[in-house]
This record gives C-alpha cells, sequence and structure tokens, in this order.
C-alpha cells in the first residue's frame, strides 16, 4: 500500500487559490500560456544540466511538450520531458511556501490589476484552478521516485508515490480536470489559438495530439471484412486509370487514428533580419519571453560581427516590475544562449545591475556550449557582450528620447535605474547624464534635461545649481532659492533621495560643475561692485557675528555674511563634503546611521545671516549696544531653530523650540507671564534652556 501524504496550502496561497476560483473572469486562456511557460522553463533546466553531464538525458532523450485533450474524461493533460520535480519540490514549489509574489498579486488584484499578470508575480501554476477543479501533477525528477500531486483547493493538497500511472521516464505531467463549463479548451481549434497567441516563441516542440480521418487503401477482401463491421465506413472508388485494369479494384476508406503535430514550427525571431520582422512579431515574442501583460515600449534587435560574433533582441518594459529593487532577487532578464541552445536565463554577468529592467535574448555564436557558471564570470566574450549591451541600450534609450510621451513614461518608470547607472557605470556617465531630466525654477510643470539647463545658462553662470529635498513643495519655496531668484538664475529642484548619491557621482555636466545650493561656500557670481558691497557688509557684520557664534556654541561650525538671501533674515548652510541637509533626514530614515559615521559625515552648518533684513540689522544694533542681553540670546537661538527647519533640518528638541514660539505668542495677546500655566512658564535663562533636553526641563517644572 503506498501512502498518501495530506499538506495544507501556505495561507496566502489558499487565500490566491480561493481568488483565482472565484473570480469571475473572462480571458481564463492564459492558464495555457502559464503552464507551458512552466515546461519550457523545466526544460530549460534539464538542457542546461545536460551540457555538462548527458547522462541525465538517459531518462527520456526528446525535448517536448505534448498537450492531449481527452474530451471524454474531460481531462487536459500538458506533459514535459523537463528535470520533473523531486518529492520535495513538489512540498516546497507547489503549496507550502510563499512567494513575494503571493501577496504583492492579490494586492495587484485589488488594486485593479488583471488576472492575466500572475505570470510575472510568480504564481502562474495556481491558473490552473481557472479551468480545472481539480489538478494532478505526475513527476518524475531523476533524483526521486515518480510522485503524484493532487489538490481540487480547498486548503489542502496530497502528494502519493505513483504506482497507477505509466512511467513518464523524465518530467511532469499536469492533468487538469476540467469544470463543466470550461470544456472549450478541450477543442483542437482552441488549443492551436491559443498556442498560436502566446507560445508561437517557445523554443520546444509543442506537439498536439490530435484525431484525425485519414484515408487509408483497402483491397476488396479488406473492404468485405470492413463492410461486416458495425461501423461501416464510408468507401469510395478511385478513379485511376491504371488500377482499372487490374483484376483486384482498390478502394479507400476513412478512419480515425490519433496523431501528434507541432504548433510552433517559427524559427528563432532573432536569427531573423531585423527588416523583415513585424512589430507585431515583437510584440508576440516580447509577451511570450516576459510574460507581460503589455505590449513593449521599445525594441532594439541587433547583431554584431568581427573577431566576435552574436545576435541579440533587447525590450524595455512600459513599467517597471513590481519588485524592482528586492535585493538579491534573482532575474530573469536575459536569457543567453549559444548556437540557439538555451544556456540559462539569469546570467548575472550579461547586463549590468543597474540595466536589471531590460529584457531579451543575446545568441553567441562563440560561447562554449558547456560553459559553466564559473566559467562565465571569467570569460572575455561575455565581458565583450556585456559592454555592447549597454551601448545599444543607451542608444535605445536615445531614441525612446526622440518621443517625449514615450520618454516620460520610460523615465517614470526607469529615473531611478539611470541614476543608479550614473553611480555604477563611470564609463558611460556623460551619456546617462544626457537622460537625466529634472524639475527646476524655470521648467513650470515639465522636466528639463541637463543639456537644455546649460542653453539657458547665464553668460558668466559658472555652475549647474541645484536643491535637494523631500518634495517639490518643501524646496520650492526654500530661502536658499531667493537670490538666485532674484538674480534669474535657474535651480533644478531635486526630491528623488537617489539623487543625494547620484549627483556627487556626476560632479559635472559638460564641463559644468554641479553645486548644491544649500552647501556651504556657494556664492553666485558677482560683479564688481556687489562684490565690494559684500565685503563692506562683511566687516561691517563681524561683531554681530562673533556674538552669534558666542550664543549657539558648537551648534553651528560658523557664522558668515550671505549674499543668497533676500526674504529670510538667515539660512544654514553644510559643509562642501559633508551631508546636505536632505541628505541627512534620508539617512534617519534609512536608519543606516551608526554613530561614527554621522558623527563624521553629518552636516557641520554654517549660519549664514542676510545683512539687509530688518531683523538682523535691529539684532546687531542690540548687540552693539549690549552683547549680553538676555533677549539678544533667546531671538538668536529661534532664529537658529526656525533656519533648521527652513533649511529642511529637523529639530533635535522640538518641545524646547516650542516653549520659546509659545512665549512669543504670549508676547503678541500682551498675556502677562504670571497668568500662563506652569508649564508654559521656565524660569531658566533662556539660552541655556535651548541646550536643555526636554527631560531636564520636565525636571524643572517637578521642582516648581
Ligand atoms: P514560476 O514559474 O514563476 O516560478 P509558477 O507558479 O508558475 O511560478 O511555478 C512554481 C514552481 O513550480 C516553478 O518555479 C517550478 O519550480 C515548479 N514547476 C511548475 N511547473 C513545473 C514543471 N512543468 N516542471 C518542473 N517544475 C515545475
Ligand atoms: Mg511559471
Amino acid at each position: 500500500m503506498v501512502e498518501t501524504e495530506t499538506f495544507s496550502f501556505q495561507a496566502e496561497i489558499s487565500q490566491l487559490m480561493s481568488l483565482i476560483i472565484n473570480t469571475f473572469y473572462s480571458n481564463k486562456e492564459i492558464f495555457l500560456r502559464e503552464l507551458i511557460s512552466n515546461s519550457s522553463d523545466a526544460l530549460d533546466k534539464i538542457r542546461y544540466q545536460s551540457l555538462t553531464d548527458p547522462s541525465v538525458l538517459d531518462s527520456e532523450k526528446e525535448f517536448f511538450i505534448r498537450i492531449t485533450p481527452d474530451k471524454e474524461n474531460k481531462v487536459l493533460s500538458i506533459r514535459d520531458s523537463g528535470i520533473g520535480m523531486t518529492k520535495a519540490d513538489l512540498v516546497n514549489n507547489l503549496g507550502t511556501i510563499a512567494k513575494s509574489g503571493t501577496k504583492a498579486f492579490m494586492e495587484a488584484l485589488s488594486s485593479g490589476a488583471d488576472i492575466s499578470m500572475i505570470g510575472q508575480f510568480g504564481v502562474g501554476f495556481y491558473s490552473a484552478y481557472l479551468v480545472a477543479d481539480k489538478v494532478q501533477v505526475i513527476t518524475k525528477h531523476n533524483d526521486d521516485e515518480q510522485y503524484i500531486w493532487e489538490s481540487a483547493a480547498g486548503g489542502s493538497f496530497t502528494i502519493t508515490r505513483d504506482e497507477v500511472n505509466p512511467s513518464i521516464g523524465r518530467g511532469t505531467e499536469m492533468r487538469l480536470f476540467m469544470k463543466e463549463d470550461q470544456l472549450e479548451y478541450l477543442e483542437e481549434k482552441k488549443i492551436k489559438d491559443i498556442v498560436k497567441k502566446h507560445s508561437e516563441f517557445i523554443s520546444y516542440p509543442i506537439q498536439l495530439v490530435v484525431e484525425k480521418e485519414v484515408e487509408k487503401e483497402v483491397s476488396d477482401d479488406e473492404e468485405m471484412k470492413e463492410a461486416d463491421s458495425e461501423e461501416k465506413p464510408k468507401i469510395e472508388e478511385i478513379e485511376d486509370e491504371d488500377d482499372k485494369k487490374e483484376e483486384k479494384k482498390k478502394k479507400t476508406i476513412k478512419e480515425t487514428v490519433t496523431e501528434t503535430e507541432e504548433l510552433n514550427k517559427t524559427k528563432p525571431l532573432w536569427t531573423r533580419n531585423p527588416e523583415e520582422v513585424k512589430l507585431e512579431e515583437y510584440t508576440q515574442f516580447y509577451k511570450a519571453l516576459t510574460n507581460d501583460w503589455e505590449d513593449h515600449l521599445a525594441v532594439k534587435h541587433f547583431s554584431v560581427e568581427g573577431q566576435l560574433e552574436f545576435r541579440a533582441i533587447l525590450f524595455v518594459p512600459k513599467r517597471a516590475p513590481f519588485d524592482m529593487f528586492e535585493t538579491k532577487k534573482k532575474r530573469n532578464n536575459i536569457k543567453l544562449y549559444v548556437r540557439r541552445v538555451f544556456i540559462m536565463d539569469d546570467c548575472d554577468e550579461l547586463i549590468p545591475e543597474w540595466l536589471n529592467f531590460v529584457k531579451g535574448v543575446v545568441d553567441s555564436e562563440d560561447l562554449p556550449l558547456n560553459i559553466s557558471r564559473e566559467m562565465l564570470q571569467q570569460n572575455k566574450i561575455l565581458k565583450v557582450i556585456r559592454k555592447n549591451l549597454v551601448k545599444k541600450c543607451l542608444e535605445m534609450f536615445a531614441e525612446i528620447a526622440e518621443d517625449k510621451e514615450n520618454f516620460d513614461k520610460f523615465y517614470e518608470a526607469f529615473s531611478k535605474n539611470l541614476k543608479l547607472g550614473i553611480h555604477e557605470d563611470t564609463q558611460n556617465r556623460a551619456k546617462i547624464a544626457d537622460l537625466l531630466r529634472y524639475s527646476s525654477t524655470k521648467s513650470g510643470d515639465e522636466m528639463t534635461s541637463l543639456k537644455d539647463y546649460v542653453t539657458r545658462m547665464h553668460e558668466k553662470q559658472k555652475n549647474i545649481y541645484y536643491i535637494t529635498g523631500e518634495s517639490r513643495a518643501s524646496i520650492e519655496n526654500s530661502p536658499f532659492l531667493e537670490g538666485f531668484k532674484k538674480k534669474n538664475i535657474e535651480v533644478l529642484l531635486m526630491t528623488d533621495p537617489i539623487d543625494e548619491y547620484s549627483t556627487q557621482q556626476l560632479k559635472e555636466y559638460d564641463g559644468k560643475p554641479l553645486v548644491c545650493i544649500t552647501k556651504e561656500g556657494v556664492e553666485i557670481e558677482e560683479d564688481e561692485d556687489e562684490k565690494k558691497a559684500r565685503e563692506e557688509e562683511e566687516k561691517k557684520c563681524e561683531g554681530l557675528c562673533k556674538a552669534v557664534k558666542e550664543i549657539l556654541g558648537d551648534k553651528v561650525e560658523k557664522v558668515v555674511v550671505s549674499n543668497k538671501l533676500t526674504d529670510s533674515p538667515c539660512v544654514l548652510t553644510t559643509g562642501q563634503f559633508g551631508w546636505s541637509a536632505n541628505m541627512e533626514r534620508i539617512m534617519k530614515a534609512q536608519a543606516l546611521r551608526d554613530s561614527s559615521m554621522s558623527s563624521y559625515m553629518a552636516s557641520k552648518k554654517t549660519l549664514e545671516l542676510n545683512p539687509h533684513h530688518a531683523i538682523i540689522k535691529s539684532l546687531a544694533a542690540k548687540v552693539e549696544a549690549d552683547s549680553g542681553d538676555r533677549t539678544v540670546k533667546d531671538l538668536t537661538t529661534l532664529l537658529y531653530e526656525t533656519s533648521l527647519l527652513t533649511s529642511g533640518f529637523s529639530l533635535d528638541d522640538p518641545s524646547s523650540f516650542a516653549h520659546r514660539i509659545h512665549r512669543m505668542v504670549a508676547l503678541g495677546l500682551s498675556i502677562d507671564e504670571e497668568d500662563l500655566p506652569t508649564a508654559e512658564t521656565d524660569d531658566a535663562p533662556p539660552a541655556e534652556s535651548a541646550s536643555a533636553s526636554a527631560e531636564e526641563s520636565s525636571k524643572m517644572e517637578e521642582v516648581d
């Protein structure tokens, strides 16, 4: 007696299956594409193994995918001679371990995604339940016995050692017990149409077992026998001169036989001349390759000849995958073939990380067929292929950029990748920089390229200016922009966290340095008169700067006069080589701040004062009269704290800031200090309370 073991589906998978079974959905035909795609993957795996160990094919020499509709029993069978599954594979791959895509797919569905997208989320297998009530998976892996996996959904599946079915040698047979209202998928024509539509470019033969009426010649004797039988096939006479002369007349009868028909005889698309391939064929190929439900955004089909020979088709999808930046995830983006034989689809050496959204195939004439993963890492041929692929990708992106609407889509989906490219790819940095787009103080709702920015630069302007921050709203009215607005100098508004990294790497464009305007030492280009005036101001404000620095202590590195401000009294800039305020925010959010790094990199702040501002002027007058004035200390601290906020930092001690503001409010409302509740009064000297922690001040309140 063989034992049947019962397993529970992992909760999310169970949920997914009920969704698939219960959702009203008419485009059910995609189940076949998913199952054929799994078969093709399984064949890829065994073929790859066989390149280094041919004996793995002893269990079955032929590579095939075979579809057999059994109308009588209402079963559709899809069998392959792929790698098969061991018992452990069955348990792990078909039900007990959820992939990240399981949940992601359900979320996508509830926000309006289509079931046909299932393959992209790595749970295509379960689409079988669109058309079947019950599914059996009969499978034989070289390292294990033949097993039957079976489930009619409902939260559980069983695995049994197979002692009932004939041996399948090696591979997997999916048996779908079709729902009563899905019997159309047993029709030959229907299957042929679906395979043509979704699976034409599968590189293994897809066979359909069909019933055919054939004409058979029978002699008179046989004819008599046939005539006796109950079925009475039609008999036709053949009008043949020669035959007529013969004594014995030959007749033909029609008979039903089963045959296999190959459904995908197309030669690999990449081997064809690009000029002769229709757009529609690329679309079909792209969809078959990627499981994408949408068309591709761009395609590049090319061959490279010379000391090295290969052909390739590269695609850019319309959107980013749901898990694009999931770290360490292996992506199957570029399929590597060697002389038409599939080698692998997760070869990291073929395309750099930043291009991990580009899909396609590469077919090399030069690589050895039995190449191993280890060899690939060292391989010079592969390095040259990679270089060419990057080059062609950049050409393709430049082509996309010719059509604004397409480029907007492209940029929205993949700008992060381009910026990562700036970071990673020193050689192509300049070319990638051409593709970058930013909002700016002059771009309105559109985005501008660096190239266009440069054309709008002032005659004397040496730098490309930018500001970084959390959102456009948070930086659009930043005090840092005041001087630039006044002088009508354009500033790029960068709000993507990755901008902080990519601009550090890019450093310049077209010979023009990229300058972050929130950092210290940025001087807007000025003429002689302006320079002279500023130097005078500096001298005049020396006393004030010194006094302010004394009050703020080591909260700031320096206090200087600024030429960047018009409306605000002051701002806080950060060191040239340290983090910007925005970067500090990002690092805090990422909790990557190990203390050694943060004390080293965290922004050393410079307070820049606007000498023309009434507040600063009157502060200067007060300092001159009495530098020890209590209100000067209090107001200076308040100015520093508001500058933290307007300059993009966060407050370390919001409650003592609030405290000070409340006292200002009280003053504005002419409330006597005595009338304020105790929690709002503060007997400690203001300058000290600024540095006192919230905890300390609450202690003081208790003492009160
Ligand atoms: P994906 O194909 O994206 O991995 P699926 O849900 O389609 O997701 O398949 C789940 C897994 O089940 C596959 O990764 C594979 O390990 C296994 N599997 C499915 N069909 C077959 C098959 N015909 N032969 C071998 N393994 C298969
Ligand atoms: Mg699949």
